[in-house]
């Protein structure tokens, strides 16, 4: 444990066993393996639960489609309500649970420090008010927003619709991997330097994150991250799939960036909670820019497993980039 903390110099807190891949995407894919992954890892419990979260707002919190006929912006802001109470609850349950009432204290901390207060980097000064006004406002208006467009545009029939239940639940689970891709993309696109300075960086304040650094980010990266449910223009799908997509997109990453590998219900009893892939990405920037359910990452040389190999592998790749860079300086003055 000793040498591994020196190595990652910046994980101060609990530092899990490196990442392993889906069983499909190993050297030698096990699809079986993969199946039983699928079940007991991925869809149990939180990508259950994001479905089954879906299914209630869909069905008991959400204007029907009549309403849809023409665009309203009232029916805009109802939705606008309805985000922000479902990421008041969902999240900031979690913050409450984790950072205030701080029922596990440190134990399955990445990092051993808790979220900054009183630091001019953030709006109001102050990390977990910088998160929530970007989350909600920006957030839930753009999510309220695209989901309302697309309503509309399946009240009016201009997209392709499915009506089978088993189609519509085929494509609710398509949309994790389509979303595996969608958000890969954008993700590369916003670290282009330009962009990342002007939008993306002010997700990147948070490398010791909390539930709500989830979509904690730039209006223009919610109007990127959100447009996952455009897909559905072309491909088709339903207005429960659209509404599952941005239930899907507001609460998934608050686990994910709760800064807990695991969350303890009682002693000896605790569940998975935070992801190491992308805790990693917040840690060191230029890696771990997808998901690890499609492996991109891994297939295109920018795969960080948590390991001392994969920290080494980073800095030897920082180190020729710069020195690279100093080369091509001093031959401009040569
Ligand atoms: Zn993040
Ligand atoms: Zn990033």
């Amino acid at each position: 444990m000793g040498s591994r903390r020196t190595a990652l110099q910046r994980s101060s807190g609990y530092d899990p066993p490196p990442l392993d891949l889906p069983p499909l995407f190993q050297s030698s894919p096990k699809p079986l393996a993969m199946c039983r992954w699928l079940v007991t890892k991925f869809l149990w419990p939180q990508s259950m639960l994001w479905i089954a979260i879906s299914v209630v707002t869909y069905h008991f919190l959400t204007p029907g489609l009549d309403r849809f006929r023409s665009l309203d912006v009232i029916d805009v802001l109802v939705l606008w309500v309805r985000n922000a109470a479902l990421m008041l609850t969902i999240i900031g349950g979690q913050h409450w649970w984790l950072h205030i009432r701080k029922s596990q204290g440190l134990e399955f901390k990445y990092e051993s420090r808790w979220l900054s207060q009183g630091r001019k980097l953030f709006t109001f000064n102050h990390q977990t008010r910088d998160n929530m006004f970007w989350t909600l406002v920006s957030g839930g208006a753009v999510a309220a927003s695209f989901e309302a467009c697309m309503f509309r545009l399946y009240s009016a029939n201009s997209i392709p619709q499915i009506k089978s239940v088993w189609l519509i639940a085929l494509m609710t689970f398509a949309v994790f991997w389509i979303e595996g891709i969608h958000f890969y993309l954008n993700h590369r696109l916003l670290h282009w330097r330009p962009l990342y300075r002007s939008v993306h960086s002010l997700h990147h304040r948070n490398v010791n994150t909390g539930p709500w650094s989830g979509i904690s980010m730039h209006p223009v990266e919610h109007l990127l991250y959100f447009s996952l449910a455009f897909v559905f223009v072309v491909v088709p799908g339903s207005p429960f799939v659209a509404t599952f997509c941005m239930v899907y997109l507001m609460l998934s990453p608050s686990p994910s960036h709760s800064g807990f590998h695991r969350f303890v219900v009682n002693e000896g009893v605790n569940f998975h909670g935070g992801d190491l892939f992308h805790n990693l990405h917040h840690r060191y920037f230029e890696v771990n820019y997808g998901m690890l359910l499609l492996p991109l990452d891994k297939w295109f040389g920018t795969f960080h497993d948590g390991s001392v190999e994969a920290h080494d592998e980073l800095r030897g790749r920082r180190q020729s980039n710069n020195d690279a860079a100093v080369g091509s300086q001093s031959e401009k003055y040569c």
